[in-house]
């Protein structure tokens, strides 16, 4: 079956057409003057949409993942202590990922569906009176579980403790859909990807770097060559690369920026909002809820929808795929089966959003669970006709 039914997995997510044109380029030479003429605004727009003051962008090719590999590999030597809390997959394959790379790994273990716990945080930062602690790791945005965390109550918590540690940030999936401000969060390493907020095709692990980062790296001695910011950042000075760039993600990435401040990033945020919301009134109208523990916890990106007791929610993703081409994504880890996700970010409208949720009304019929075809997509229209982004993003 060919389809361009719109995907509803929380990455890698719709790409706009005029996206995919400006990736559609002939071959530049990366050494050329003309590839400094596209680079350099891309760079320039992703320090915009991290909201960064000072500090360096790195764009790799690689994807999230290895921007998490970047952005401990750069900063940290074997051994060294950091301090994370796992609540979901996400959270989960960061950590193991450093402990594969040899760092001890001080973890909160966290109930699944809970944010990063900001007291346990602060209480292991004051306990750490020597600071051996050299980072704290954060997943702003839980994709498994449909979380987000408050980042600024971790710097909070930082401060409170008198704690010199680095913050590293995954923003894989709320950069670019909610907001993110690495200045006044005091973030020393965020980590996106092209495939989520930026609506690209996946292939760009995209950094944002701060000062401290950067002096830290001197003297990290983990093993980097691929990712190592030091070749990449000597290369930038002027204009270039130390290897072979992926030139057509980058004149996306620029096309993406561009069409993200064109929208307006408060637009954006406040659309990604209001998608969240009509998707949650569908939810509450099948009588489900969502994985998020409380309504501060709900991300804007993603809702992992808990299915009633004795259903399984990865079936209805294989219905929905395999019956009507359209794809959610499936429970993860400890809420395999328990949930599926609906990811409403990226390049998303009205009208798309409830042909999804539409969908799984269908997939639940066809299933036999027991919910009213049209009520989850009577609860997101009457909410959807009645709300405005511009009123919202006034109101935020
Ligand atoms: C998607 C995602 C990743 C992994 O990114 P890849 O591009 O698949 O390597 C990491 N963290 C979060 C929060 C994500 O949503």
């Amino acid at each position: 079956m060919s389809t361009q039914n719109p995907v509803f997995i929380p990455g890698p997510t719709n790409i706009p057409e005029e996206i995919r044109k400006a990736c559609d380029i002939p071959t530049l030479d990366h050494r050329s003057p003309s590839f400094a003429r596209m680079f350099k605004p891309a760079i320039a727009g992703v320090r915009r949409v991290l909201n960064m003051a000072e500090g360096e962008v790195i764009l790799l090719p690689s994807t999230g993942t290895g921007g998490w590999e970047a952005s401990v590999s750069n900063t940290l030597s074997a051994g060294d202590k950091i301090l994370t809390a796992r609540f979901g997959m996400f959270s989960h394959r960061w950590i193991d990922l450093c402990q594969r790379h040899g760092l001890d790994v001080q973890i909160i273990e966290t109930p699944w569906g809970q944010g990063a716990p900001l007291a346990e945080i602060e209480a292991a930062l004051r306990a750490d009176s020597s600071h051996e602690i050299r980072a704290v790791l954060a997943t702003h945005n839980e994709t498994a579980t449909g979380v987000k965390s408050d980042i600024a109550g971790i710097r909070r918590a930082l401060e409170a403790a008198g704690h010199p540690a680095l913050l590293f940030v995954d923003g894989v999936s709320s950069i670019g859909s909610m907001p993110f401000d690495m200045a006044g969060w005091g973030v020393d390493v965020a980590v996106a990807g092209s495939q989520k907020g930026f609506m690209l095709p996946a292939g760009l692990a995209i950094l944002g770097v701060s000062p401290k980062a950067l002096t830290a790296m001197e003297k990290a001695t983990l093993p980097r060559t691929f990712f190592d910011f030091r070749d990449m950042l000597k290369s930038y000075a002027t204009g270039g690369y130390p290897y072979t760039p992926a030139v057509g993600l980058i004149a996306g990435l620029a096309k993406a920026i561009e069409m993200l401040e064109d929208e307006g990033l408060d637009n954006v945020y406040a659309r990604h909002h209001r998608l969240a919301e009509a998707t949650r009134r569908a939810v509450a109208a099948w009588g489900m809820r969502p994985c998020a523990a409380t309504p501060d916890l709900y991300s804007d990106t993603v809702t992992a929808v808990v299915v009633p007791d004795g259903r399984d929610g990865t079936e209805l993703v294989q219905l929905a795929a395999t019956k009507y081409g359209v794809a959610f994504g499936v429970g993860l880890g400890e809420v395999a089966g328990k949930v599926f996700r609906i990811g409403h970010l990226g390049m998303l409208t009205d009208v798309m959003l409830l042909s999804g949720l539409a969908t799984a009304e269908m997939c639940m019929a066809d299933l036999g669970w027991n919910v009213q075809l049209g009520s989850g997509v009577a609860a997101a229209q009457d909410y959807l006709r009645t709300s405005s982004v511009l009123e919202l993003a006034a109101a935020a």
